[in-house]
């Protein structure tokens, strides 16, 4: 497995160096909206600390980032009265992981509502909504 590339783009977000919708942090972990929502309220949960995915994780990241997973699992369920959540999480290219640095995708979902199709740019002002929503049910 490839090291950790410390320039991956969640990297650059907890850096600051390029811009994000932030929703929830602690010391350990951060959580913020996907450019690309394949839901409303698609958000992103990722440890502070280095690592690419699930195989190289150590346990305490593991746990801190499932910790504020549930966190926002139930706030974003809440906030669009939502009739379940899909966590999803892939590991390197071949399991369908193209930012390698952990996380873990929360998705609200509907009975008999699909995901919309990936890697269609969402509209930045109703991401922007839709992270206060979440925001005022934590
Ligand atoms: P994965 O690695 O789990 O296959 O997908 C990476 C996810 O990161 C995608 O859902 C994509 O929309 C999201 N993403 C990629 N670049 C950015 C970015 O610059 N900012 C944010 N907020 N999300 C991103």
């Amino acid at each position: 497995m490839a090291d950790y590339d410390p320039d991956n783009i969640f990297a650059k977000i907890l850096r600051n160096e390029i811009p994000s919708t932030r929703v929830f942090e602690d010391d350990e972990t951060l959580a913020f909206m996907d450019i690309m929502p394949r839901s409303d309220g698609h958000l992103l949960v990722i440890p502070k600390s280095p690592c690419r995915n699930v195989l190289d994780a150590t346990p305490e990241q593991l746990v801190a980032v499932m910790k504020t997973v549930q966190k926002m699992a139930q706030a974003a369920k809440a906030a669009f009265d939502a009739d379940g959540v899909t966590i999803q999480q892939f590991n390197e290219a071949a399991g369908g992981q193209e930012v390698f640095h952990l996380h873990f995708h929360v998705l609200p979902r509907y009975e008999d509502v699909s995901m919309r199709p990936p890697g269609k740019m969402g509209d930045f002002d109703q991401i922007a909504q839709h992270a206060e929503k979440i925001k005022a049910a934590l």
